[in-house]
């Protein structure tokens, strides 16, 4: 096989199926024969432009496969081995930050999907810093939306300053949120689900929430500080007047974490911040080895994703139906 099929983004909304040429891994990167890969509302960088990219551009960082070909210098990965790859394309080892261990704010990281080519495609080339490793409990299609919406949310709770017992929030139950409502309450958190409306108050009971807070009908704060304050409250919903208002919802000392991207500002009053000594902070991801851990966590725990599937050629009806907001809650793109 010389060629193989990929979904690229060509210009500003438009997808399209190619053939692209194989190409051997550089040194210190490896070939991946990609089996499964997530669809994830941050590919609209990549298709809609939103970052500086180069067209035409393969989006997709929620990817699974297996590694075909390693480059020059690759040393503990193996050919045929099962492998992740995420948003973070892999540290360099050298810059300030990965020389003090921070490997998620490297600052020569490339974006898997955004400077380099992704995972809608039957073959990836990855660097090896970057890989992750896939526990044989774990499908391709199931492990793939843990790449992204899984350890996002697995590691700001796993970094967070909350111990078991704490009461934590999920705000949003969406695609992040019903993952994080299910690590929070196996990592051995009193977890509160925030949402609007009653739609989901089910769902939260089942994903394992002990309560349900609907921000139509109550005021969030008020409602976390009835139950004693949040320790920790991790928002995964676009938006900052949501974030805003749960804010107060905080006790002393307590955390908001920001992991789903909105466009409107988080307007938080500075005597929020000062009286108590709340936080507002955002983490991004996290690095391999929590990625690693994410894996093994799910498979060991039983957490997982809600999953639809598209194959491949049907990426533009799978992108467009994470864009509309209506699937539930991943969408998982399949190489036959
Ligand atoms: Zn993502
Ligand atoms: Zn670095």
């Amino acid at each position: 096989m010389s060629t193989y099929r990929a979904v690229q983004a060509v210009s500003p909304g438009r997808l399209e199926l190619t053939q692209k040429t194989l190409q051997a891994p550089d040194p210190g990167k490896v070939r991946i024969r990609v089996e499964a890969c997530g669809v994830c509302h941050s590919d609209a960088a990549t298709v809609e432009g939103s970052f500086p990219i180069d067209w035409p551009r393969v989006p997709g960082h929620e990817v699974i496969g297996r590694i075909d070909a390693l480059g020059s210098g690759v040393q503990g990965w193996a050919v045929g081995q099962r492998v992740g790859v995420g948003f973070l394309g892999g540290a360099c080892g050298y810059c300030a930050s990965c020389r003090s261990g921070d490997l998620v704010n490297c600052q020569n990281q490339e974006f898997s999907g955004i400077h380099h080519d992704g995972g809608y495609a039957e073959v990836m080339i990855a660097k090896a810093s970057g890989l992750i490793s896939v526990p044989d409990e774990l499908s391709s299609v199931e492990a793939a939306p843990l790449l992204c919406a899984g350890l996002t949310t697995f590691s700001a709770l796993r970094n967070s300053p909350a111990k078991a017992g704490d009461l934590v929030a999920v705000l949003g139950i969406g695609g992040l949120g019903h993952l994080a409502v299910q690590y929070a309450r196996h990592m051995g958190f009193e977890v509160v689900a925030i949402a609007r409306g009653r739609d989901k108050a089910e769902l939260a009971k089942q994903l394992g929430a002990h309560h349900y807070i609907d921000s139509v009908a109550s005021d969030p704060a008020t409602a976390l500080q009835a139950l004693g304050g949040a320790k920790v409250i991790l928002v995964t919903a676009a938006g900052g007047k949501s974030t805003a208002a749960a804010f107060k919802g905080l006790r002393a000392g307590g955390i908001s974490i920001v992991v789903g991207v909105g466009s409107d500002p988080i307007e938080v009053s500075d005597t929020d911040l000062i009286f108590g000594g709340r936080h507002l902070a955002g983490a991004l991801t996290g690095d391999p080895a929590t990625g690693d851990a994410t894996l093994r966590f799910s498979a060991l725990s039983g957490v997982s994703a809600m999953i639809e599937k598209f194959p491949l050629e049907d990426a533009v009806s799978a992108y467009e139906r994470m864009k509309s907001g209506k699937a539930r809650f991943r969408i998982v793109l399949t190489m036959s």
